[in-house]
């Protein structure tokens, strides 16, 4: 029981940060079929991102 854990994460659950913002995003149960895919931790972010790739490719 000391604090050597670093992780603030009280579930226990699965972190990653955000590419747009950097903030942690925190498994869902709604994601559990495609973590891997998710990338932004809100609308907000992935509207941001997808705008900014507007253009290209
Ligand atoms: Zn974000």
């Amino acid at each position: 029981m000391s604090g050597s854990n670093s992780n603030h994460n009280p579930h226990n659950l699965p972190t990653k940060p955000c590419v747009e913002c950097g903030r942690a995003i925190t498994w869902r149960k709604k994601w559990q079929r495609d973590w891997d895919s998710v990338k932004f931790c809100s609308e907000a972010c992935r509207k941001r991102s997808k705008s900014r790739e507007t253009g290209r490719k």
